[in-house]
């Protein structure tokens, strides 16, 4: 199995001269086409550790588009590890051939249990985890999104030496185990912005668990109403950056960082002559799935 590290440059992304600001992204999407951006450096050290404890099966939580559950099939079937996925929503069940991100795992030989919401949510209880040993015997457990100590020992390699010259390194948050590295990694001086993807009102306690520094915030005002939730100007603005540079975006994450960071520079947020990186933490396979929700409703799609 193959990881492209070296394809993971620093792009130019082109703002109007008056602004003043150098934007460049980190195309960590790049990777690898399913085990891609952050969701490969979260699990790099997760698989040594798996395989160093001698586990032959890999065992996470997801939802039914979840860029993690793609990931770990693919990297499970690439490495050669059994994959379990424990898939929020039952009804989801017969539905896998409707549903891409699933049947993409699925055909990556993952096997999946689906859960109702509440078992979900009760899924790091004992009970649960016994019922889950019981039914699949020993396994490695990844959490929901990957994130761990390991995930983010992992996250701290994104950024290299050259990368100080930056002030403002932003990502796209989702449970926190990427920003977590991002931080523990700063030089002095560089701050790092985060944009979170959904409303959740404890990740700001959950990152300051993991960060070493306070050089970092969280602008909140870019999730467009919640997890996976997009609109039309979203869209749009999805098509408008492929168009302009070439690199595309997804909807749940990097769209909406993005189109954050852009609204932000038009508000003047950030001073004269900063250096901004952005990272691209991929998440690409889910621009099939979320297309499939805005046809069944007719708006505008995300081009390919
Ligand atoms: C999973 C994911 C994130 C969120 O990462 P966290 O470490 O959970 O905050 C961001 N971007 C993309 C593309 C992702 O797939």
């Amino acid at each position: 199995m193959e990881f492209n590290l070296q394809n993971s440059i620093n792009q130019q992304i082109f703002l109007p001269k008056e602004k003043e600001i150098e934007l460049f992204l980190k195309r960590e999407d790049r990777i690898h086409p399913f085990v891609s951006g952050n969701k490969y450096r979260k699990l790099k050290y997760n698989l040594i550790e798996a395989e160093k404890q001698g586990f032959e099966t890999l065992l996470t939580f997801g939802g039914a588009f979840s860029n993690h559950i793609a990931a770990v099939a693919s990297a499970g079937s690439g490495l050669g590890f059994k994959t379990i996925g424990i898939i929020r929503g039952e009804e989801l069940e017969g539905k896998i051939g409707d549903n891409p991100t699933l049947k993409f795992a699925k055909q990556n030989g993952m096997h999946f249990k689906f859960v109702s919401r509440d078992a979900y949510r009760a899924k790091h209880s004992e009970v649960f985890q016994n019922e889950l040993k019981e039914e699949f015997g020993d396994f490695y457990t990844i959490p929901e999104g990957g994130t761990n100590a390991l995930a983010i020992k992992g996250c701290r390699e994104i950024l290299t030496d050259t990368d100080a010259q930056f002030d403002y390194v932003c990502c796209a948050v989702g449970t926190g185990g990427t920003i977590s590295g991002l931080i523990n990694c700063l030089k002095p001086g560089q701050q790092v912005l985060g944009f979170p993807a959904l409303k959740d009102d404890f990740l700001q306690q959950d990152i300051s668990k993991f960060a070493i520094n306070n050089q970092w915030e969280l602008i909140t005002d870019y999730h467009f109403g919640g997890y996976a939730k997009i609109n039309a100007e979203l869209v749009a603005f999805i098509n408008q950056f492929k168009a302009q540079n070439h690199v595309p975006l997804d909807p749940v994450y990097t769209g909406k960082m993005l189109f954050g960071i852009f609204d932000l520079i038009e508000k003047n947020y950030f001073p004269k002559g900063a250096k901004i990186l952005a990272i691209h933490t991929g998440g690409l396979q889910g621009i099939d799935g979320m297309n499939q929700l805005l046809k069944k409703k007719n708006l505008p799609i995300i081009d390919k």
